[in-house]
């Protein structure tokens, strides 16, 4: 039956495939395709730490004294026979043998079929099996990855036993995949850049949550905030995702599907004009520069940069360097080969590097999400985090310093406030200096930035005119901390409005003091990358733009169709309405 579900439109295009379910938690599980000849060696390395565990269990049980708790042996009994099921083990070597997937991939999809089926059971006690088939799974993906495993902990009282069921899911091996999860982190999205989706569905997320921005960049159909969609959808199902329109269509119609592989063509065809643009220079109308920057994650992201005629890049969030390593910071020489990277990436061309801004909803690792989940948005992150670890922050500090005697580097420095962090960030990079000079190791000259993120910074423009050469204004925390939405959050999304008169005020004063002091200025958030919001910045009197390199030919286009001259009286209009999104849509 075909049935749809609404979230937050994050990431544009349709995407038709089947659903791939993933629990959060085993989202850093490879997923890749193998051949068909690696297939029985796939199935084999299953098999192999299957019973390693097995083995594990079993030892453990010998191992327990005679007057251990009767429940502790009862769970390890359950926890063989789960291990031991023919139901796991025959879909494990379905979604290698017919579908080609990689062990680790196989093992959590069957890992989905299965718990779906205890969720479905009647009997609570059976039900509550679903987290003992969870533990055994997650024991044996640790000894694939060759990590020690852990004890169960599950109070499981009396063992039972997993209904079988037939599973076996109609073959296609070349259908393209989308995923369906609660929640995934900016870390997870990462490791997306090289992997096998076509799109992505979440249960919950803002529109400028890290998830999204992170989707946004992938250029991938998107939708987030979907609210309980993945319990909804199964494992298999096909799904459309409408990036645009933020819908999720599940079991379309034949007629739905044939609409929806029509929207998809035409935006292939959309696609396809634009990259036209490539090297026609961002000039509008009357013949005014503009400056089309782009944002990026990774060092690599910089080859998709320089194909879509970015003129360098406005934003590296170098957090995502430091993420997902288990809480392990990358050293000074790791990060610096990073830098560089970019650096030569880019050809000559100017790389932003913003120092780390870890806290909020862009965590290490999961353990730091859950401990530091009371009040992330207002809490240590960005520049609070790096001033709070100086030595952490120094040598990030050298590192980018180390990278700008390679090419043109300027530093950008998140969520600054007050006068006294700008004092010790500014100490700080002196001390990384003389650690350098001490050392005889070169460093370039480097322009300093602020982020303007945060209300009380764009109030006090004169004092960051003052001691830095140019400013990016952070239209996504600028709109959070103003209107007091936490943007990670899909009950509030229907407030975060960039549009609101008074982001809209703090903007334009902002653009406006640069202007007059001769300074740089550049919007690096969501709504740089906008179309629909571009005639408004130029209004405003932005001429710099940092966005997602997929969104750049767009804004381009729009660059290239406005008389900027006639922009700025409107644009002051639409700011000083009651309701400024009636006088854009009325332009
Ligand atoms: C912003 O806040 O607008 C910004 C660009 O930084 P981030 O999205 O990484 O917080
Ligand atoms: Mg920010």
């Amino acid at each position: 039956m075909t049935f749809s579900i609404h979230g937050l439109a994050v990431a544009r295009g349709i995407a038709i495939g089947r659903a791939v379910l993933v629990a959060s938690s085993r989202v850093d599980v490879a997923h890749y395709f193998i051949t068909p000849e690696q297939v029985s060696s796939e199935i084999r390395r299953v098999a192999q730490a299957r019973d390693a565990v097995v083995k594990e269990v079993r030892a453990l049980q010998q191992s327990m004294s005679k007057d251990a708790p009767a429940e502790i042996a009862a769970v390890l009994e359950v926890h063989i026979m789960l291990l031991e099921d023919e139901l796991l083990a025959e879909g494990i070597k379905h979604w290698i043998g017919e579908r080609l997937y990689n062990a680790e991939w196989a093992l959590t999809s069957q890992l989905e079929v299965v718990a779906r089926q205890f969720d479905e059971m009647e009997d609570p006690y059976l039900r509550e099996r679903k987290a003992d088939l969870e533990q055994v799974v997650e024991r044996v993906l640790r000894h694939m990855k060759g990590l020690p495993s852990t004890l169960p902990t599950n109070k499981a009282a009396k063992p039972g036993s997993a209904r079988q069921q037939d599973l076996l899911l109609e073959d296609q091996v070349d259908v393209p995949l989308v995923l369906v999860a609660h929640d995934l982190s900016p870390a997870d999205m990462i490791q997306f850049k090289q992997s096998v989706f076509a799109g992505f569905v979440t249960d919950v997320g803002g529109k400028t949550s890290h998830t999204a921005i992170v989707a946004r960049s992938l250029d991938i159909p998107a939708v987030v905030g979907a609210r309980s969609a993945s319990q909804w959808v199964r494992q298999d199902d096909w799904v459309i995702i409408d990036g645009d329109q933020g819908v999720m269509i599940v079991d379309p119609s034949a007629i739905i599907l044939a609409e929806y592989e029509f929207k998809r063509r035409q935006a292939d065809v959309e696609r396809e004009r634009l990259t036209r643009l490539r090297h026609t220079p961002a000039m509008s109308l009357d013949g005014q520069k503009v400056e089309l920057l782009a944002n990026i994650e990774l060092p690599e992201d910089s080859n998709q940069a320089l194909a879509v005629g970015a003129v360098g890049v406005g934003l590296f969030r170098s957090e995502f360097l430091f993420m997902g390593h288990d809480g392990k910071l990358p050293n000074e020489e790791e990060q610096y080969n990073a830098y560089l990277a970019a650096v030569h990436g880019m050809k000559g061309l100017p790389v932003t590097i913003r120092t780390v801004d870890i806290g909020a909803d862009k965590p290490l690792d999961r353990s730091q999400k859950e401990d530091h989940y009371l009040n992330p948005a207002l809490g240590l992150r960005a520049i609070r985090w790096s001033l709070a670890d100086p030595e952490m922050f120094l040598t990030q500090l050298r590192a980018i310093l180390r990278a700008s005697a390679h090419g043109q580097v300027h530093l950008l420095i998140p969520m600054l406030a007050h006068f006294k962090e700008i004092r010790q960030t500014l100490s700080l990079l002196e001390q990384a200096k003389r650690d350098l000079d001490n050392r005889g190791q070169a460093y370039g000259p480097l322009k300093l930035g602020a982020m303007i993120e945060i209300p009380a910074a764009a109030l006090s423009m004169p004092l960051f005119l003052k001691y830095f050469d140019f400013v990016s204004i952070g239209t996504n925390d600028l709109i959070q901390y103003t209107l007091a939405i936490d943007r990670a959050d899909e009950s509030v999304a229907h407030l975060y409005d960039p549009l609101h008169p008074a982001v809209l005020r703090l903007i334009a004063d902002a653009i406006e003091a640069c202007n007059r002091a001769g300074k740089g200025v550049s919007v690096c958030g969501e709504m740089a990358g906008d179309p629909s919001l571009t005639k408004l910045l130029l209004g405003l009197g932005l001429r710099s733009f940092s966005m997602h390199p997929t969104q750049i030919l767009s804004v381009k286009q729009e660059i290239l169709r406005a008389d900027i001259s006639k922009l700025s009286d409107w644009a002051h209009r639409v700011m000083d309405a009651e309701e400024p999104a009636k006088v854009i849509d009325a332009h």
